[in-house]
């Protein structure tokens, strides 16, 4: 079991703006001859416009520009890999600088289903770079935990995404397990809270439920929505699915969520991978149904992608039809999440671990 904040510091690195808070960003732009005014249009363009090259931000002045490209980069990664499917959604495979491994992670922008709505889409973020969890169905735990993600790698994401497009919510479900980086993720959510607009139920943080730490925090009122991954209803299987949570009972992790509720007044989200012939028989859908009666939460039934190489198989539209309508026959509230972009990598970490591991 994971028991300790998971992941070395990220190494030192060249600043960015991102990277400086807002007074000392005002600093540095004074410091090369410009005004704080313009250390706040800049913050704001980048932020809020997912504008990131000074060349574009017209409203500083001309002979600036070249000066802060040179002296205070915007964003500190570069875009390795990007690839868009059929329906617009976009994965983007980053790189951060610094350390002896790669520090590559995803980020996913998901286009409203109906592109013509103007909705704004829906950003999957990561927060480490590999995973200690180590499900046997995800890549992203494959190769273990790298690093954490500093603060601003996770708000540079964001960014990254908002130049790909208006965004409407996001979700910390991308590489890594968000509670075990937790005052990264959370100083990263107050910047996309407070300088990027997207308010508090646009913002759902994935976890696989350390009842510890879920407790620690939820006095504090986090400002998102909590969906908690459970993928089974049965202890032992979750021990094999989830290994970072062996020994953890189920039941002290829905007290957890329960307790969640209460203090913070959001019902949980629960999660659940669906797994062709390993987690979804009608005795899976109905223990699950028995473990979560009477709770105030949703079910999110997700559809397996196919990892390579997992052993894991997609399972059929009927067979997750079914599983859901057992769980609504039962009072649960359920929904069914078919993932975007299947033919481009789409289980998280995919992209990830096939540029890391050339094929033979
Ligand atoms: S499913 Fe989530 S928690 Fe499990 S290894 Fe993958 S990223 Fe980590």
């Amino acid at each position: 079991m994971v028991s300790n904040e998971a992941g070395g510091e990220a190494p030192k690195q060249a600043t960015t703006l991102l990277a400086l808070s807002p007074a000392e960003v005002a600093q540095r732009f004074v410091e090369l001859g410009l005004k704080p005014f313009h250390a706040r249009i800049a913050r704001k363009e980048a932020l809020e416009r997912g504008i990131t090259d000074y060349a574009r931000m017209t409203a500083l002045p001309l002979a600036a520009r070249e000066r802060l490209a040179a002296e205070l980069p915007i964003l500190s990664s570069v875009e390795v890999e990007r690839h868009k499917a059929w329906d617009g959604t976009t994965k983007l495979l980053l790189s951060f600088p610094g350390g002896a491994r790669p520090a590559t992670v995803e980020t996913v922008y998901i286009p409203p289903r109906e592109l013509a709505s103007g909705k704004g889409a829906t950003l999957c973020v990561s927060s480490q770079v590999g995973c200690p969890v180590a499900c046997p169905f995800c890549a992203s735990g494959r190769a273990g935990l790298v690093r954490n993600l500093e603060a601003h790698e996770i708000v540079e994401q964001y960014v990254r995404g908002r130049e790909v497009g208006a965004l409407a919510r996001s979700v910390v479900m991308g590489i890594g397990e968000p509670l075990l980086n937790y005052a990264n993720v959370s100083a990263a959510l107050a910047v996309v809270h407070d300088e990027m607009g997207l308010g508090s139920r646009k913002v759902t943080v994935s976890t696989v439920g350390f009842p510890e730490r879920l407790r620690r925090i939820a006095p504090d009122k986090p400002r998102f929505q909590l969906a908690i991954s459970l993928h089974t209803p049965d202890q032992e299987q979750r021990d094999e699915l989830v290994p970072a949570m062996k020994g953890v009972p189920i039941e002290e992790v829905l007290a957890a969520g329960d307790d969640w509720f209460e203090q913070t007044g959001r019902e949980v989200t629960y999660e659940y991978v669906l797994l062709a012939g390993c987690n979804d028989s009608f005795g899976h859908a109905e223990r699950l149904a028995q473990r979560l009666a009477r709770r105030r939460c949703t079910v999110n039934l997700i559809p397996f992608n196919p990892v390579d190489d997992s052993g894991f198989g997609r399972p059929t539209e009927l067979g997750v039809a079914r599983f859901h309508q057992t769980l609504v026959e039962r009072g649960l509230v359920a929904t069914v999440r078919w993932s975007r972009g299947v033919e481009n990598d789409a289980a998280c970490g995919q992209l990830r671990i096939r540029r890391q591991e050339p094929a033979q």
